[in-house]
């Protein structure tokens, strides 16, 4: 039996149209593009499914919000706003805005990190990887083992294993580790939620070692639905109470607003009670950002962001949001098409090595099948596998990533069951010719962050 697709719990009050193309326009799109997904125009795309990230539908009261935002430079009062609002979900006593996750990231890990320093992590998300590297540092990933196989069941894939993070500090030393990672959900392992257990022992760790454990917090909402969903003594207890026993554990978060609070752009660094730290993430944010009470942002976006934080943990959306990720996941299990299972919090991340198994890891499967579905449907997604990976930084030499996805990020409150249909459908008839797909091989890279912007063209057969 199919999951059931769980009704909007809203109406739609504007409409934006969108464009069809031909599969010949298509085709000749994308080759344009260089066959790279962040060189095609957004109007030449169907379904944009590139990102959850600052592609959300905000609701009347943000809108109304826009209008009530406060330009003041200093001491706003939508700043006051958002302050409160982060530290009654979060129970953090400092609460810094940013313009988007990066710029926390930058903010803090500056502080934190540095040459012959490491940061540990459930999964480093890609920027957050860059800017660990960027102070000089390493980015170790450490998650648990069951991650690794898209195929098998498990509650919290996101989880880190807390058994390898201990040997790892020992091996490095508890003063080079400047920092421990949580990432909710675990973006990178598929949108896979991290348990409150798991939470709370890699917090023991980190407090026996004298090391600060940051959460990487974009979707601190969606995560908390899971454990809601699945975790033992969860499920009486309220989304918000489930935040704040989870941000309870650690000492500090950085959080990209563009995904849970439902916004276009921001960000937010919290810190628990450390004030001498939280001073020096002041100083940075002057520096990189703008003042304090704007941090990079205009005071409509400190309103609508406000807002969205209360939003983004209301049950019944969380329901009909993660409904959507059933629904579609459903569809491909009928179809015997292979995702990280159980599907995530933000997406489908379809397994492109079982799909086009003749492609190797250097030509690229997931961007491979990525550029598929744009000529298929018009559906534009994205390469989380070797492609994104990139070089490693010591030997220069391509990385092989552990898991080959694509990936198909739902924009929050943006597209209806039909979409989610022709999704389905695309991914069926290419897996019907799979074996007619070659890879791709980049033609020009840059030295950071390359899937940006890099030129691929097909492997010729
Ligand atoms: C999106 C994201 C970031 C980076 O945030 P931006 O707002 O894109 O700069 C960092 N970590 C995770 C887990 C993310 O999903």
């Amino acid at each position: 039996m199919g999951a059931k697709y769980i009704p909007e719990p809203f109406r739609i009050k504007m409409v934006e149209t969108i464009k069809m193309l031909t599969r010949e326009e298509r085709k000749q799109k994308i080759a344009e593009a260089k066959y790279n997904m962040f060189n095609l125009r957004g109007e030449d795309v169907y379904i944009d499914l590139l990102t959850d990230s600052g592609t959300n539908a905000m609701s009347q009261e943000q809108w109304a919000g826009v209008i009530r935002g406060d330009e003041a430079y200093a001491g706003g009062s939508s700043y006051f706003k958002l302050v409160e609002a982060a530290q009654d979900i979060f129970g953090y006593k400092y609460i810094q805005p940013v313009h988007q996750g990066r710029a926390a990231e930058k903010v803090m890990f500056g502080i934190l990190l540095g040459q012959d320093k490491y940061s540990i992590s459930n999964t480093h998300f890609d920027t957050t990887r860059a800017h660990v590297e960027a102070t000089g540092a390493r980015a170790i990933d450490c998650v648990v083992e069951v991650a690794k196989d898209p195929a098998k069941r498990a509650p919290f894939k996101g989880n880190m294993d807390v058994e390898k993070l201990e040997s790892l500090i020992k091996e490095y030393g508890d003063n080079k580790v400047g920092l421990v990672v949580m990432t909710i959900t675990n973006n990178s392992a598929g949108g896979q939620p991290v348990s409150v257990q798991n939470v709370r022992e890699t917090a023991a760790i980190c407090k026996n070692h004298g090391i600060k454990l940051c959460i990487d917090a974009a979707r601190y909402a969606e995560n908390a639905y899971f454990v809601k969903e699945r975790e033992e003594g969860y499920s009486d207890k309220s989304i918000k109470e489930i935040v704040k026993e989870m941000f309870g554990y650690a000492d500090m978060f950085t959080m990209s607003a563009k995904k849970d609070t439902i916004v276009n752009m921001g960000g937010l660094i919290g810190v628990k009670d450390d004030e001498k730290l939280f001073q020096a993430c002041k100083e940075r944010t002057i520096l990189f950002e703008g003042f304090i009470t704007y941090g990079g942002l205009s005071g409509r976006d400190l309103e609508s962001l406000a807002i969205g934080l209360y939003e983004g943990l209301d049950e019944n959306y969380l329901k009909y949001r993660i409904g959507q990720m059933k629904y579609l996941a459903s569809r491909l299990d009928e179809a015997g098409i292979t995702y990280q299972s159980p599907v995530g919090g933000h997406g489908v991340f379809v397994d492109a090595k079982a799909m086009l198994p003749q492609i190797p890891f250097y030509e690229f499967p997931a961007q491979a099948l990525a550029i598929e579905l744009y000529i298929e449907a018009g559906i534009r997604s994205c390469d989380i596998g070797s492609y994104m990976m990139g070089n490693d930084p010591d030997t220069g030499k391509q990385i092989k990533s552990e898991f080959e996805f694509t990936r198909l990020a739902i924009p929050r409150r943006v597209y209806t069951q039909s979409h989610f249909d022709v999704m389905a459908d695309a991914l069926i008839s290419i897996k019907e010719r799979a074996s007619e797909i070659h890879g791709y091989r980049i033609t020009w890279e840059p030295a950071v962050l390359r899937h940006f912007q890099a030129s691929l063209e097909p492997v010729e057969i």
